[in-house]
């Protein structure tokens, strides 16, 4: 994608689009903007879609794409260029009825808003069911922000009812501090739960009292590395130190690849609830698996923000919009049912938790093969 720079120069952009499938319905998947994107990635990504769709019950596909790029060195005026220039690159891959497009890594509301004026000039007709994540404007949903981590916490609480909990006693780290690990840990704070570490890109901090996240979201948003809060109990870690903390619940909520086969035997946690998605690699869940920790997969952990997408997208769809109570009580209802089938097929198969979902979704995705047939 060539695009003019406010310098004046010329600059080159590489971007993918994947589907995976398309075979339960129309594809979804996020947009992510990063400088070492690739190919690899998107369709690694856009295939756990496909099954988290399945997983999930709901009728659509699974897809991914991105750009390849650093976003903290381009204006606003670039970012908003490559945007449109990448929504029309890809304009014949994508459409409420082929493929619905959703923020990701780096990329927020706004970018989905040029997306859908993009489309929607080309149609010469507003389509809002392009793209989900939008502004509440213009066909976003309320609710929709918050959904992964709203959903984490619908998980994590029957998880402990599961296990006999009691989630005010747990310690509980989180690594990643940007949409999905600031809404779980408000969250959590919110419901009395005591968070004793926390990071961002730079570092974390640890406090084995418990971090006041209130604070730190002020922190956050004022532009500040959480590693550089200092008070009275806290204590600056690295990432790494944060991923190997004893503790009973772990989210990682950054990116994906961080607990794998060097730092695996090194983790002290009961339970690891995914974030972020593939934040353990296979390697990485084997070694876990022998150590007894449980791991709730991030096609089931954090499913919300999908079930939230697909409500925002049968909203626009309607033209008629969804009160927060019943955009949380239907995601609710989803993630709990999800994960009643997971738990118990996980107990009556002796498998893994992501085993257990895998075999669920795969099997949706094949039934829908079987019966579908062969074309012509
Ligand atoms: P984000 O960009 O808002 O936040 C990412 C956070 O992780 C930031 O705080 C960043 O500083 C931190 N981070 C990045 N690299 C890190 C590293 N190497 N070590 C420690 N921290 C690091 O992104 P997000 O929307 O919160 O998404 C996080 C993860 O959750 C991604 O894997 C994404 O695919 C997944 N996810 C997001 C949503 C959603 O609705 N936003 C839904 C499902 C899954």
């Amino acid at each position: 994608m060539p695009i003019n720079m406010d310098d004046g120069s010329l600059k080159i952009f590489e971007g993918y689009r994947v589907h995976h499938s398309t075979l339960r319905g129309p594809a979804i998947g996020g947009v992510r903007y990063a400088a070492d994107l690739t190919l690899d990635d998107i369709k690694a990504l856009a295939f756990l879609m496909t099954f988290k769709t399945a997983l999930l019950g709901i009728p659509l596909g699974g897809s991914k794409g991105g750009i390849k790029v650093d976003v903290k060195k381009l204006s606003k005026k670039e970012l908003e260029k490559l945007t449109r220039r990448y929504t029309a690159e890809i304009i014949n891959l994508i459409g409420p009825d082929i493929d619905i497009l959703g923020p990701g890594l780096n990329t927020d509301e706004q970018t989905i808003a040029w997306m859908m004026d993009v489309y929607s000039m080309q149609k010469g007709r507003s389509v809002p069911s392009v793209g989900v994540g939008k502004p509440i404007e213009f066909g976003g949903t309320v609710g929709r922000k918050e959904a992964s981590g709203t959903g984490m916490f619908y998980i994590l609480q029957a998880l402990c009812d599961k296990l006999n909990f009691d989630k005010t006693s747990l310690d509980i780290v989180i690594q990643g501090f940007g949409n999905v690990g600031m809404v779980i840990a408000e969250t959590l704070y919110k419901n009395k739960c005591k968070i004793i570490a926390l990071s961002d890109t730079k570092g974390g901090i640890y406090s084995p009292e418990g971090l006041d996240i209130e604070k730190l979201i002020s922190w956050k948003l004022a532009g500040n590395f959480i590693k550089d809060y200092k008070d009275n109990s806290t204590k600056a870690i690295t990432n790494q130190e944060l991923l190997e903390l004893k503790c009973n619940f772990l989210i990682p909520a950054a990116i994906e690849n961080q607990i794998t086969s060097k730092n695996a035997d090194k983790i002290d946690c009961q339970i690891i609830l995914e974030g972020a998605d593939g934040p353990v690699t296979s390697q990485a869940d084997a070694i876990l698996n022998d150590k007894g920790i449980l791991v709730v997969p991030d096609i089931l952990a954090n499913g919300g923000a999908l079930c939230v997408s697909y409500f925002e997208y049968i909203q626009d769809v309607h033209s008629y919009f969804w009160k927060i109570d019943r955009v949380n009580r239907e995601m609710k209802n989803i993630l709990l049912e999800a994960f009643e089938r997971v738990w118990e097929l996980s107990k009556e198969r002796n498998v893994s938790l992501r085993n257990a979902a895998y075999m669920i979704a795969i099997d949706r995705v094949a039934k829908t093969h079987e019966l579908r047939g062969l074309f012509p």
